[in-house]
């Protein structure tokens, strides 16, 4: 059974696929309490459901993509189920992560968006380096920037593991901390193919 947190249907608001229709799974719990958390609800569970009556109601949705997050949705044993149920019901899926937990049963098809927790967030470190194996090009890594050290040490990161050969490398401002044209000129100034990614659903004031 997956401890559901929230069933809603609203637009992707981060890369990749940001803008896009979906119908988001948020499943309850969370192995970490970082500091920019912006789910203070993610322990609560409003039900406990099937994996396949989920995916059976996402798919009636109709919505062309499905986004799996949490918490953190590897906390949860059946997570891995769920994600194959959806893709066996032919609708696209995107899942966030913090990275923590080996991805390792999660479906090559997911769209894997893995949070790498930078030192402002409290928890940097707890990437689990082995999932690197499990990213291509089609997913990114994200960071989420709060001040030139979180943006130095993520430079650092992605050079240390080779990411750009792996996946698309993110960086997201922390909302009302970073302001986005500050974090627009650190990109360009770093001369990377770093992508900036805003939380549009913070800006539309949509779950
Ligand atoms: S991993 Fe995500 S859900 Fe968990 S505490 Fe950190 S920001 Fe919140």
């Amino acid at each position: 059974m997956i401890p559901l947190n929230e069933f809603t249907e609203t637009l992707i608001g981060e890369e990749p696929h940001a803008g896009e229709q979906c119908v988001l799974i948020r499943i309850a719990g969370c192995n970490l309490d970082c500091r920019w958390c912006d789910t203070p609800d993610r322990e609560k569970i409003i039900e406990r459901v099937e994996t396949d009556e989920l995916a059976d109601r996402a798919v009636k949705t109709g919505r062309p993509w499905a986004l799996v997050t949490g918490g953190e949705p590897m906390n949860c044993d059946e997570t891995p189920e769920l994600l194959g149920a959806l893709l066996s019901r032919e609708i696209c899926v995107l899942m966030e992560t913090n990275g923590s937990f080996s991805l390792e049963k999660v479906p090559p098809e997911v769209v894997k968006s893995v949070d790498i927790k930078t030192p402002s967030s409290g928890f940097a470190g707890r990437f689990m380096e082995s999932n690197l194996e499990f990213l291509d090009k089609k997913d990114v890594a994200k960071f989420v920037i709060a001040d030139r050290n979180d943006f130095d040490w993520a430079l650092n990161e992605i050079e240390r593991l080779d990411l750009f050969s792996k996946s698309g490398v993110i960086f997201s401002p922390v909302w009302e901390i970073m302001e986005p044209k500050v974090l627009v000129r650190m990109i360009l100034d770093c001369g990377l193919p770093v992508r900036l990614s805003v939380q549009l659903h913070k800006i539309l004031r949509i779950k």
